[in-house]
């Protein structure tokens, strides 16, 4: 063995309590570190290292060339995009993750394809789903969102007599995907998909709303004449965290063939808090679903799942046929089956962890306490002179601009950046500039709050 190679592990106890020692630092500071790193990131170094230098050498490189520039995005202030943390028990669970290293895409040996199958059962409850639903963990929404719609995709075939599995997505003729306020990367999907970006429709939303009007999206599903088609609705945007009414357009298959896959990212989370309960009423009637667990699950990236009715056409998507993969069975086809993946981490161990370490209540409260925080600020910026709300607080996020001129958002949100205390992103709503400052993190408190606020008063003068 390479002599470094044998020496770390020859050490490996040490180094794992010095690598411990690092994250504990870091973890320890985190409340109090700069929000957003500051200053430029180091020259890049050309060429792989020819010699290493051991485990304790690159920490010790790491910690002098690259530490600076690691954000505070797992701390209490970081509002930026959706952004969860990790709790104590999620970041032990993806520890060992990595320790275990398991390969999820089977059985091999191994009880992961048995631990993951119980964390997915436990996810389905937390969202209110059914028995009905079955699911895969995947890295993210976008790749949750893609998995639903090839899933879509392939149950249009169903209904138009052709196998787009076997045939592409030609054999299919005109895709038309309707939604009111999409995510990004629904058309991303769409566009690995082969359907195309361009297949998406977008339907009229409800007066000065991000939800889609269910009349209008009722007269496009009745002007396509009978023939089926995929609704994405949408279980909270991330401008002004709206939602779509789940109920009523699944109502709306009784008259029209439709596959609705419905985008709960971060909004599939409503249903935790009693007061928000009702905005993800009627989401178990989805035929697929997308929920995202590295925001307010609060596990480490990357993290998502995917729920569907039909794993049956799942299957017919994402089968790897070899045979040294085996067959799937209809009833448990293993994972590699399932997702885009073959080899995959063991994701769920994190979820798993997180949910046996603190259960319903402890995430329940997370969710309560951070959208009682985004109440909080909106009430504050709400009440100062020099800033304009352009959406009610409905859950986490809140949305609003400078009340005299929207266009000095870029400057606005460059100073409150780098005051360090915490960190927020830009998007445009009906054409003008914004600001959105989410709150998923389990650590923040009203405290944060009340700092987020202090901040960007001052950077507004
Ligand atoms: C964050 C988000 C996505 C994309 O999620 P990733 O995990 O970044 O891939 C999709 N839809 C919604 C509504 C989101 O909030």
């Amino acid at each position: 063995m390479e002599p470094l190679l044998a020496a770390d592990l020859a050490a490996l106890s040490g180094l794992l309590t010095s690598t411990k020692d690092h994250a504990d630092r870091f973890l320890n500071g985190i409340g109090e570190r700069r929000v957003a790193a500051a200053g430029a990131p180091p020259v890049r170094a050309e060429g792989a290292p020819a010699r290493g230098v051991g485990l304790e050498g690159a920490l010790a490189r790491f910690a002098g060339r690259w530490e600076a520039g690691v954000s505070g995005s797992a701390g209490p202030r970081y509002l930026g995009f959706v952004t969860g943390g990790a709790t104590p028990a999620a970041l032990a669970g993806d520890w060992l993750t990595a320790a275990y290293d398991q390969n999820g895409s089977s059985g091999g040996g191994s009880w992961a394809a048995q631990l993951e199958e119980e964390t997915l059962g436990w996810l389905r409850e937390l969202f209110g789903l059914g028995e009905a639903h079955q699911g895969a963990f995947v890295s993210g929404a976008t790749a949750s969102n893609t998995v639903g719609l090839a899933i879509a995709r392939e149950w249009l075939g169903e209904r138009l007599g052709v196998r787009v599995s076997q045939q592409g997505v030609a054999a299919l003729g005109p895709v038309e995907v309707l939604s009111g306020s999409p995510h990004s990367s629904v058309g991303k999907a769409l566009s690995v998909l082969g359907i195309g970006r361009g297949s998406l429709r977008r339907v009229p939303v409800l007066p000065g709303r991000e939800a889609v009007d269910a009349a209008a999206l009722e007269e496009s599903l009745a002007a396509l004449g009978g023939r089926p088609a995929i609704v994405v609705a949408n279980a909270g945007t991330v401008n002004t965290v709206d939602f779509d009414d789940l109920a009523a357009i699944a109502a709306l298959r009784e008259r029209h063939p439709f596959w609705l896959h419905v985008d709960a990212a971060f909004g599939g989370f409503a249903g935790l808090s009693p007061a928000h309960a009702h905005l993800v009423r009627g989401l178990d009637l989805a035929d697929s679903v997308c929920v995202d667990l590295h925001k307010w699950l609060n596990v480490p990236y990357d993290s998502a799942v995917q729920f569907t009715r039909r794993r049956d056409l799942q299957t017919a998507v994402f089968h790897n046929a070899s045979p040294y993969l085996g067959e799937p069975t209809a009833a448990h086809p293993d994972f590699l089956h399932l997702t885009p993946e073959n080899s995959r981490r063991l994701r769920a161990l994190a979820a798993w962890f997180a949910l046996t370490a603190y259960g319903v209540a402890g995430h329940a409260e997370i969710v309560v306490r951070t959208a009682h925080c985004a109440e909080l600020l909106g009430a504050g910026l709400d009440a100062h002179p020099a800033f304009r709300l352009l959406a009610p607080v409905r859950l986490n996020v809140v949305c609003f601009t400078l009340a005299d001129d929207p266009s000095r958002v870029p400057e606005f949100l460059d100073a409150v950046a780098a005051a360090g205390e915490t960190y927020l992103t830009a998007t445009v709503l009906d054409g003008v500039s914004a600001v959105r400052a989410a709150f998923s993190n389990w650590r923040t408190t009203p405290e944060d709050a009340a700092r987020v606020l202090a901040a960007l008063t001052a950077a507004v003068r």
